[in-house]
């Protein structure tokens, strides 16, 4: 009865999932997506992250409003003729909760697997935020309870916390990505 149960081909060391090694592929529901924070910034021109601007250094900008702008320490890229756009661009980090058969936990899609879902850039996806505030809000709403099918990979950097997103493939046909769904229902106020 027992029978087709092949144990040789699975790992007879049974390590909890965020040991992995290799990816796995793993079917999910979303649960939630934490909307508050969707992005990092980087720089335009390497794509190394920079560091967030923090409240001390957001207060300074009253001087010189250059000073609370991130500088890639890497290309050492100034800015300095148009500061607070051409520096730097978003990209997106997103922390989602998602639940498979047997557990619920968090994992982290970055830009290319974000996208997928999204249905725009980052910097799309803020500028739109910009107009429409509960954007981010909605947009982890609508999202909520899609079927996934997901490649997990361990994160690189040992102190990474969460399981990422290599590849995400919604599954179900009636899947939209969050940015279609939003601007048909903003669509709704008129296009001005
Ligand atoms: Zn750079």
């Amino acid at each position: 009865m027992s029978s087709e149960n092949p144990v040789s081909q699975t790992n007879p060391r049974k390590r909890p999932i965020t040991e992995v090694d290799e990816p796995t592929t793993l079917f999910c529901t979303v649960v939630a997506i934490d909307h508050t924070n969707l992005y990092y910034r980087v720089c335009s021109v390497c794509e190394k992250t920079l560091p967030e601007a923090t409240h001390k250094n957001a207060t300074i900008n009253s001087c010189s409003s250059s000073a609370s702008l991130p500088i890639c320490r890497y290309c050492n890229f100034k800015n300095a003729f148009n500061p607070g756009s051409s520096g730097s661009k978003r990209l997106f980090k997103v922390l989602m909760s998602i639940a498979t058969d047997t557990k619920v936990f968090v994992v982290v899609m970055f830009d290319r697997a974000a996208r997928v879902l999204f249905g725009c850039s980052a910097d799309e996806f803020f500028d739109f935020a910009k107009i429409h505030p509960f954007a981010a809000t909605t947009a982890g709403k609508v999202l909520e309870g899609e079927m996934l099918r997901v490649m997990l990979s361990k994160p690189k950097n040992g102190n990474a916390q969460h399981l990422r997103v290599a590849s995400v493939v919604p599954l179900q046909s009636s899947f939209q990505p969050a940015i279609v769904t939003l601007r048909k229902l903003y669509q709704v106020r008129g296009g001005s």
